[in-house]
């Protein structure tokens, strides 16, 4: 009964502002080693990442992927046998590796969509990729309800999909327009302008005109050359070598600091807290505010007495 307790009175919760004190006069308390604690948790855990290739047959997809994360993560076209045709409908395929890179893991899934954009006719030919982005959403929302649920949760979720602009035409394309309308809604959509080196400095620069800073105008390798005595990665031309990250050749560099190097964990949190988000919710308004029925869950026992 506290109230029958005169001394000490807790004061009234009334909303402060917080106020910044300076912990030095004082002595050191060690807050700042919250940064050295989710530095130890995430070497020990490593972190998922996935992330999405669309674009027509040889516009350099996994040829990119393999650059910006320098290795064979990405199977090339040119591995393919002859015989092999282009898909009659888009496949996916996801393919998972571990990089690690100063003691950090990666767990990292490239999600190829061979065949968008090879058929004669392309209407629609972006709801196979919505139906599996989707998809990935429902099986994070099955095992988050789940009454025994995971700790860990498997994250399949798309956190990023690289789209692959022709660098031939003057602008987007309908099915370019299409596929960006229906998807930015449901994924973090990135485009570039693939095989940027095959385009005039002026077609480039109409090309950008007409958007923003986006989308990157890239060149992907995963050959090295040697140049004034550094090894580069590069395309070898009958002009020179085109230096992949180099800013004066493309912006490849610029595509890499954004995936990886600023804005990796932004990506991530926008797929959590905005996409699927949204799905969540509707997927809970449409059941009525219940959770998806799941035959992996307890619901199955509900009809026994
Ligand atoms: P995907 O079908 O979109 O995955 O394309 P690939 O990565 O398999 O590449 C198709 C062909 O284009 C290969 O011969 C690559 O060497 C070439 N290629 C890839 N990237 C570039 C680039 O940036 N510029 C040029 N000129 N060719 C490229
Ligand atoms: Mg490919």
């Amino acid at each position: 009964m506290s109230e029958l307790v005169p001394e000490p009175r807790p004061k009234p919760a009334v909303p402060m502002k917080p106020v910044s004190i300076n912990s030095n006069l004082l002595g050191y308390i060690g807050i700042d080693t919250i940064i050295e604690q989710m530095r130890k948790k995430t070497m020990k855990t490593g972190f998922d990442f996935n992330i999405m290739v669309v674009g027509q047959s040889g516009l350099g997809k996994s040829t990119l992927v393999n650059t910006l994360f320098k290795s064979q993560v990405s199977r090339k076209a040119s591995s393919w046998n002859r015989e092999e045709k282009i898909p009659k409908t888009v496949e996916i395929k996801a393919i998972g590796h571990v990089i690690e890179e100063g003691g950090v893991k990666m767990k990292l899934t490239v999600i190829d969509t061979p065949g968008f954009g090879d058929q004669i006719n392309n209407e629609n030919c972006w709801e196979p990729i919505e139906k599996y982005i989707n998809e990935q959403y429902e099986k994070f929302l099955k095992e988050e309800v789940n009454i025994a649920r995971k700790k860990r949760i498997p994250d399949t979720r798309v956190h990023c999909c690289l789209y692959f602009i022709s660098p031939t035409g003057h602008s987007l394309r309908p099915l370019d327009l299409e596929f960006m309308k229906h998807l930015s809604k449901v994924v973090n959509i990135i485009p570039v302008i693939a095989k940027a080196d095959t385009m005039t400095l002026e077609e480039k620069s109409e090309f950008k005109q007409r958007q923003e800073s986006m989308p990157f105008a890239v060149v992907g390798s995963d050959k090295e050359y040697q140049v004034n005595g550094k090894r580069v990665l590069g395309r070898k031309t009958p002009w020179g070598i085109i230096e992949v990250e180099n800013l004066n050749h493309c912006e490849f560099a610029l595509l890499r600091d954004f995936v990886i190097r600023t804005h990796l964990q932004d990506l991530k949190e926008v797929t959590h807290n905005i996409h699927y988000e949204t799905y969540r919710a509707k997927r809970l308004n449409d059941n009525g505010g219940l959770p998806p029925v799941s035959v992996d869950t307890e619901e199955s026992h509900d009809s026994n007495p």
